[in-house]
């Protein structure tokens, strides 16, 4: 253990995490996946570190508004769009058992 324990927010008091961890851990974070103390943790060193807040509030945020808008709305439409375009490729790529419809 020898490399510098500097977070770039130089935190003095930041519990174990540094900027890198919190960053590395937002995402299961934001999932709900992590320990209750791992949480702890990462909530701590958000509440401390500014630039880390600021990419946690924004990544929250982004998800918030990409899973309502996705339960929201997701248009007939495109689902029949999604479904005729797997079907057509799959029609393309069929290997060539299409013997003579011309
Ligand atoms: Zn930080």
């Amino acid at each position: 253990m020898g490399d510098d324990g500097r977070g770039s927010c130089g935190g003095e008091d930041v519990s174990d995490v540094d900027c890198q961890e919190a960053v590395r851990q937002l995402y299961v974070y934001l999932d709900g996946e992590l320990t209750e103390e791992r949480r702890l943790q990462i909530a701590v060193h958000l509440d401390e570190c500014g630039p880390c807040a600021d990419a946690a509030g924004f990544e929250a945020e982004l998800r918030a508004v990409v899973s309502s808008r996705c339960k929201d709305r997701v248009p007939d439409s495109l689902i029949a769009r999604v479904a005729a375009a797997i079907a057509a490729e799959a029609a393309h790529s069929d290997p060539g058992r299409t013997s003579g419809i011309a």
